[in-house]
């Protein structure tokens, strides 16, 4: 969309064209120049903006979707928030089937942008009648004219990301970019980001943000469905207990693996070093830069792109939250007002 206009018809005007902005501080004395793709400057405040617009879209265009149909998700809070934003502007129902795991803010969030919420329990089988796919799949077969957008499972939430994210880097990078870190969670950002840029330089290397309790990174270097890796992590969006068709795993190079803990203090970090307030996975991303660095992974003349998905706005009531990291052990002194005061 053209930014520089003065007025703009709706927030569906603002979706995609989001800035590139140096890392100025979190990297100091890395090799290399880090640039963060901040996806938090979309009207809805995450990278799903791109998402949610396109299916919608693409779906209206194939006569699937008429106006007061009802479009159906399953969602950790940011991809329902874009599909209800969308919605709202374009006249549809939205009901949203979402994980326990989902802060209760996100969920008031999507209420408030006039979603019907199910809250569904976490830590199930993804083919447990109680998960949030079953749950979503159930409304989908009972309401007529509805439409499932299943992010995971939708080829067109990767295309999403190689028809916007992938040329923007592309052109704002003028072509520099040697390598894309993106946290994989449906895979659709890193993926479809990634197939656009190898076929503009199949020499840029793509490395994905997996979280420990995650299948996703073993399953890209065996092919094999290791359900011993999965047990639960507090990290929202990031990896995941399936293997999503969404992601393609050709066009992704390596996984780095992030823990809860480290990925907390890093998005904290961020904020008080950057300027820039951001959600749990640009604090897993920058957790999966500062581990590359210390495997001396990247060359002073590399141009690394990061995505910073989403806004910290949606995690006060967690990351943000001293209590709550307080609660999961996350400061060395169990003294929340030292831990308040803590330097990075
Ligand atoms: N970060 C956050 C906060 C997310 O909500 C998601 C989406 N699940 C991701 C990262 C991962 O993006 P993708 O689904 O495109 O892999």
């Amino acid at each position: 969309m053209d930014k520089s206009k003065l007025v703009f018809d709706s927030v569906l005007d603002l979706i995609g064209n989001t800035p590139l902005i140096r890392l100025q501080k979190i990297t100091k004395g890395f090799k290399g120049n880090y640039l963060a793709k901040v996806e938090s400057f979309n009207p809805g405040q995450s990278s799903k903006d791109r998402i949610a617009l396109h299916i919608i879209e693409e779906a209206e265009r194939q006569g699937i979707l008429k106006p007061g149909d009802t479009i159906i998700e399953t969602t950790s809070g940011n991809t329902g928030f874009s599909i209800a934003m969308v919605s709202v502007i374009k006249g549809y129902e939205c009901i949203l089937a979402v994980s326990s795991k989902s802060s209760a803010d996100k969920i008031d969030m999507l209420k408030n942008m006039g979603a019907k919420v199910y809250v569904c329990p976490a830590n199930v089988k993804a083919d447990d009648p109680r998960s949030y796919y079953e749950v979503a799949k159930r409304l989908h077969n009972e309401i007529k004219g509805s439409v499932y957008i299943n992010q995971y499972f939708n080829k067109l939430n990767t295309a999403a990301h190689y028809h916007t994210t992938g040329p923007e880097i592309w052109n704002q990078t003028e072509g520099k970019i040697t390598h894309l870190v993106a946290c994989s969670g449906t895979g659709g950002t890193i993926s479809g980001t990634a197939q656009y840029l190898k076929e503009q330089n199949p020499n840029v290397k793509v490395i994905g943000v997996d979280a420990f309790g995650s299948v996703i990174k073993k399953y890209h270097e065996t092919r094999e469905f290791d359900e011993k890796e999965i047990y639960p992590y507090r990290i929202e969006g990031l990896g995941k207990n399936l293997i999503p068709t969404a992601t393609d795993f050709d066009a992704i190079d390596e996984f780095v693996k992030v823990s809860d803990e480290e990925s907390a203090h890093s998005a904290r970090e961020l904020a008080k070093t950057e300027g820039l307030f951001s959600g749990y996975t640009s604090g897993a991303a920058v957790q999966a830069l500062k581990q590359l660095n210390e495997m001396d992974y990247f060359k002073p003349t590399d141009n690394v792109v990061v995505i910073f998905p989403d806004h910290g706005s949606r995690y006060m009531s967690k990351i943000y939250s001293d209590k709550w990291m307080n609660d999961q052990g996350f400061f060395d002194t169990q003294n929340e007002e030292a831990a308040q005061s803590i330097q990075y």
